[in-house]
């Protein structure tokens, strides 16, 4: 029988066993944890923050839901979705890195956030709650980092309430050809060098160009959520197909 070690999966564009990628994908977000937000805005030009507030727009979150943010990282969403929530409502930020984490929890203490927002460490694959937990989940960059994403799916269909709904951000495939090349030299050029500039790191660069390639495109990924059984999926597309946004529903 062959175990973890010996299957493998891959890793950007390398094929590594799978028990080893968790360690590969932490090393990646320890290095950029204390860089990624300052990052994010230069490599984006500031677009990541239009991505994010239309995925806050499309999530039909309202006061007193409770909302998951899952692979949140530095909280982005999570500090938009605790000001809507208010004091009944609540959200958990969870990712698997503690740097990460540790990066998210002062940023959301410095910008005043406190009583509404819980901080646990978690693998998207194995969502420690209770079954239909939350009124809303996101994951945001966070799925193609992801070792086994239909568990990652699974999981957050598991946790969702009846009625809820996953909103999956997710680097996509550009609708055309043209987009397409020029988003090829931009991200396997300029991203590695601006990555050793700014934080001394080509190598987590690369691998986000890299895993960005992998990723599975809008349809596939639709296609994963109906299998675990989401209703009315959609997706839209947003920068010509660079970043998708995908939508579905437990019913
Ligand atoms: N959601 C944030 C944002 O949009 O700015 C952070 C995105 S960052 C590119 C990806 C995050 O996914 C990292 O914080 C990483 O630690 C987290 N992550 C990677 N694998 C994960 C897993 N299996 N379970 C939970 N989080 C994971």
């Amino acid at each position: 029988m062959q175990d973890q070690h010996d299957k493998t999966t891959h890793f950007g564009f390398q094929e590594i066993p799978v028990d080893e990628k968790v360690d590969a994908v932490a090393k990646v977000f320890h290095s950029v944890a204390a860089k990624y937000d300052i990052m994010n805005d230069l490599m984006s030009g500031g677009v990541h923050r239009l991505w994010k507030m239309h995925t806050i727009n499309q999530s039909g979150v309202r006061s007193g839901n409770k909302v998951l943010d899952i692979a949140g990282g530095t909280g982005d969403l999570t500090l938009k979705f605790s000001r809507i929530v208010g004091s009944q409502g609540k959200v958990v930020l969870a990712d698997i890195n503690d740097s990460m984490l540790k990066v998210g929890r002062d940023k959301l203490a410095n910008r005043g956030v406190v009583g509404n927002v819980e901080f646990v460490q978690a693998n998207a694959e194995a969502l420690p709650f209770p079954d239909n937990t939350f009124d809303c989940i996101t994951i945001a960059f966070g799925l193609r980092n992801v070792t086994n994403k239909d568990a990652a799916i699974a999981s957050m269909y598991r946790v969702l309430k009846p009625g809820g709904r996953l909103l999956i951000l997710e680097f996509s495939k550009p609708e055309s050809e043209c987009l397409s090349n020029i988003y090829d030299q931009y991200s396997f050029r300029l991203l590695p060098m601006m990555g050793k500039l700014i934080a001394n790191d080509s190598e987590s660069y690369r691998y986000l160009a890299e895993s960005i390639r992998m990723h599975p495109d809008q349809e596939t990924l639709k296609g994963m959520m109906d299998d675990v059984g989401f209703e009315r999926t959609s997706y839209q597309n947003m920068t010509g197909g660079i970043v998708a946004l995908h939508k579905g529903f437990k019913l």
